[in-house]
């Protein structure tokens, strides 16, 4: 395999040279060890409001091999969708967020916690059954658990994904369509899925500030959303001027580096804490020297 070393220096898994067989299963085999040695991680990024109240928070999981480093999530999500161990690590990240949900609201933070489900969870028979009995073995209010799925739960057999996601609404689990705009007809999904949030993908967001086109489709999307009830997410947000477009379109939350990465849970816990009930401030632009 090919690994290059990133900005900390901890080396980086790169899989576009090594995408022979071999090599994937054997990458696959090292997941399932290490999900059952408990070894992948749950860091978690902040969604906040512009009043910078805590929305909540989105689990992403995280795995650093032994001896490649950090493999990025794309990668070896995209081998368990492949293999049937997606199953497994949903089940993994679910049981961790929820346990980690309960210990915060033992401890006085109570916040929403989401986390992505892939097409391939929604159709497991039984998935919308085994989410609520693991929020009723944690304690945890179906509330405080919000689903991320993409456009994607649609393309294969779109009544099984239907009847799932009613399921899980029916249990209060609340939904989100994650990477809006980057999907197949986005607008017919729109309509046919029970979410009740849209995340508007960071490829639309990150030139919002300069690209008249990339403003208009964003325009455009909080516009849509709101007259169909949904709350709106604007993911990748990584500076103020982006920041303050999001406010003056109407935008309801943002997430992205300009508040905080994703971070390991005991970092999460004190940068909760930190931020206590007036929640997070955006750093004051430098302001001239005076004279
Ligand atoms: P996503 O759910 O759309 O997550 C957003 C991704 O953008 C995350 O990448 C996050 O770290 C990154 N990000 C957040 N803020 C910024 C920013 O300001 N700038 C930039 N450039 N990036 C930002 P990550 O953690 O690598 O995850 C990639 C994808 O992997 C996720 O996209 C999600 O689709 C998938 N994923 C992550 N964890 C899980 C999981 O537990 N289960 C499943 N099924 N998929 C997961
Ligand atoms: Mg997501
Ligand atoms: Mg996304
Ligand atoms: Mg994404």
């Amino acid at each position: 395999y090919q690994a290059k070393r990133d900005r900390t220096g901890v080396e980086v898994y790169e899989s576009k040279r090594d995408s022979n067989t071999p090599d994937r299963l054997g990458l696959l085999g090292d997941l399932r060890r290490a999900l059952d040695a408990q070894e992948v991680e749950l860091h978690y990024q902040p969604k906040v409001r512009f009043d910078g109240q805590v929305a909540g928070l989105e689990a992403l999981v995280r795995w650093v091999h032994p001896e490649r480093g950090k493999v990025p999530p794309d990668e070896f999500i995209a081998i368990a969708e492949s293999s049937g161990l997606m199953p497994h690590l949903t089940e993994y990240v679910l049981e961790t967020a929820l346990g980690q949900v309960a210990q915060w609201r033992s401890q006085g933070l109570y916040v929403p916690v989401a986390v992505n489900v892939s097409p391939r969870d929604v159709h497991t028979p039984g998935f919308a059954g085994s989410v609520a009995a693991r929020l009723a073995r944690h304690g945890v209010p179906a509330g405080a658990l919000q689903l991320e799925i993409t456009e994607h739960v649609l393309l294969e057999d779109p009544q099984r994904a239907a009847d799932t996601l009613a399921g899980l609404t029916g249990h209060g689990v609340k939904m989100s369509l994650d990477d809006f705009g980057t999907g197949y007809s986005s607008l017919v999904h729109l309509r046919r899925l029970p979410v009740s949030e849209l995340k508007i993908d960071r490829s639309f967001v990150a030139r919002l500030a300069f690209d008249v086109e990339d403003a208009e489709i964003v325009r455009c999307t909080v516009d849509l959303a709101h007259s169909l009830g949904l709350l709106v997410v604007a993911e990748g947000v990584e500076d103020d001027e982006t920041w303050e477009r999001l406010r003056d379109l109407g935008c309801d939350a943002v997430q992205g580096w300009l508040v905080a990465a994703a971070m390991p849970a005991e970092e999460t816990t004190a940068w909760l804490r930190a931020r206590g009930s007036r929640g997070w401030q955006r750093p004051r632009a430098a302001l001239p020297a005076a004279e």
